[in-house]
Parts: C-alpha cells; structure tokens; sequence
C-alpha cells in the first residue's frame, strides 16, 4: 500500500494517540498531525512524542491531510464532521474510532447528505479504563479486533488504506454492517459498562459506603474496573446506542429477575443451573 503522507487525528486521547504510536511503531513514515479544542492536550502529545505536530487551528490540520481519524468522544462527530466538511481536500479518507457506529452515519448524512464514499467508519474493540493521551501505549491494538462499518458505496480503496493501517498497528480487522455491530457492542461491552456504573453507583450512595469499600476485594474491583472509565465517553455511547442498549437492559434485567425469584424461592436447581452454565460459557470463551 502507498502509505498515507499525512494522518490528522482529531482528539488525541487514549485511543487516538494509541493509534498514532502504534504506526510509529511499525515505522510507518506517515506525519501525524494532532488537533484538538485544547491547546494543552495537544503541546502534551507532542511533548511525548505521540505526534509530528500539533495545530489548533482544524483547517490547517487537515488540509493536506491524506486521512482523518475522528477520536474524540462520539457525542461530537456531527459537530467535528460539519468544522471539517468545507476543508476536506478531494481524496481525503475520513475514518473513525467510536465506540457506537449508528451516530457516524446519522452524522454524516445530516453533514454531507449522505455516507461519502471516502468515510469508513470503525470501532478498535481494545482500550482501557484511562482517558487522555498520557494513558496512550502502542501496543493497545496488537492483536485486538477493529470492526469496519463501511457502508455500501464506499470507495474500496478507502477500505482497503483503513483497514492496513490498522493492520499495521498489530489489529486484525473485520467488516460488518452498523447495525450488528451496535446490536453485538451492546451486549458484550455497552451492557457491562451500564451494570459495572449502576453497581458501583448504588454501593456509592449507601450510608454505610466508606465501610463497604474497604471490605471490597478481588471479585469487586475486577468487575468494577470498567467503572472508572470517563463519565463523558459513556454518556456519549448510551445516547448514541439507546436503543440495542435498552434491549438489552430489558433483557437482562427479566433474566436478573428470574434469578431474584429463585433465591427468594430457594430454588437451588434454578441457581445452580444459572451459575454453571454462565462458568462454562466464560471458561470457554475468554479461557479459565
Ligand atoms: P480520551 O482519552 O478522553 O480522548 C478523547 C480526545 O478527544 C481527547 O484528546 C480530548 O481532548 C478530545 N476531545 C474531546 N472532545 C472533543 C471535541 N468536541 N472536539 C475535538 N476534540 C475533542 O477518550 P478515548 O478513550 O480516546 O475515546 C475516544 C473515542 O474512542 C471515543 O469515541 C470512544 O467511544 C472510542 N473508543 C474508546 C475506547 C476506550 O476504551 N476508551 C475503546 C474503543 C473506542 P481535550 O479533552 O483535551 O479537548
């Protein structure tokens, strides 16, 4: 592939920096330039070497841009899509990192109308509870999937650049509709983010709370460690994704029923049954 001369990241956060150093990993000769709304997130990335170049001024960082990558919380995309819309040079590939896809389309034909064939939309399924480029590392997307959304009048090639230059930080990558991808990130990490803040929530407002964090060990911070993820990322993701978020939820919350009346009923049967058929399913997916 003909490397991209110029990347601009727009949000030089943990995910947008992480892409940006895992290609300088690779030694991938490719400028990036960062921008952003905050003149010191940015002299930061490129104190720490994240960046080639720092520029607060969007027409500027993106106007020889060969790709833009959208890495700021997905709240903003139509707001970022429409800044950069007068600016976008012809050939310029525009791709994402959201963690919801439904919103990148909804944005992007309130801006242009339609999906440009030149927007490929994607999801790194890889991160961490930290926000903010100090917590970017290059090695966040080795061997982690990255799911493409490209819609059907994509420019192959946009495709194809995207998807190397994930490849090149070490990501395997797969190609799915928006849809199934907000269905299928709803239940395997939309879900478990909602229940990790709700559980942490409720311990929080309890009278008693100081006693209870100090009596919470292994199984409570392992389950709550999503629970420290940023409050505007998330909010941004449960509006965006409301609805496969709330099938779920329902979905959920009948089973988590079920298994309330067990208990009351001392059902052991019904317990038992829950508990290891959930054991042997996360034995076998994510090991012991
Ligand atoms: P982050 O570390 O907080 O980085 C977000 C970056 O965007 C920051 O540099 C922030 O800079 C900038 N920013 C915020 N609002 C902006 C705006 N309106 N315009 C321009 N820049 C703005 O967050 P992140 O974890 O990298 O998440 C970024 C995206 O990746 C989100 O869309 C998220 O859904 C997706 N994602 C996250 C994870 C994860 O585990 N964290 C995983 C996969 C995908 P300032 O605040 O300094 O302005």
């Amino acid at each position: 592939m003909d490397m991209p001369k110029q990347i601009t990241i727009i949000g030089v956060g943990l995910i947008g920096g992480s892409f940006a150093l895992g290609l300088k990993k690779q030694g991938c000769p490719t400028r990036i330039v960062g921008t952003g709304r905050d003149a010191g997130s940015l002299e930061k990335a490129l104190h720490l070497g994240v960046i080639d170049a720092a520029e607060l001024d969007l027409q500027k960082a993106i106007k020889d841009a060969d790709v833009v990558v959208l890495a700021m919380p997905v709240g903003a995309t139509e707001q970022v899509l429409r800044q950069i819309q007068p600016f976008i040079r012809p050939g310029c590939i525009i791709t994402d990192v959201g963690s919801s896809k439904g919103v990148v389309v909804q944005a992007a034909h309130a801006v242009f109308g339609e999906v440009p064939p030149c927007l490929v939309p994607g999801h790194p399924i890889a991160g961490t509870e930290k926000s903010g480029v100090e917590a970017a590392f290059a090695e966040l997307f080795e061997n982690r999937r990255v799911i493409l959304t490209p819609a059907q009048n994509a420019d192959p090639k946009a495709v194809e650049t995207v998807s190397q230059l994930w490849q090149c930080t070490g990501a395997k990558v797969s190609i799915t509709s928006v849809e199934h991808h907000d269905e299928v990130l709803a239940a395997t990490s939309h879900l478990p983010h909602m229940l990790a803040f709700a559980l942490v929530d409720t311990l929080a407002t309890m009278d008693d709370k100081a006693e209870i964090f100090q009596f919470a060990a292994g199984g409570f911070r392992d389950f709550t460690r999503i629970a420290s993820s940023d409050a505007q990322m998330w909010h941004d993701i449960c509006v965006t994704n409301g609805d496969a978020i709330l099938a779920m939820l329902d979905r959920f919350t009948a089973d988590l029923g079920l298994l309330r009346q067990a208990i009351e009923d001392k059902n052991s049967d019904y317990i038992l049954e829950v508990f290891r058929r959930a054991k042997k399913a996360r034995d076998q997916f994510c090991g012991q």
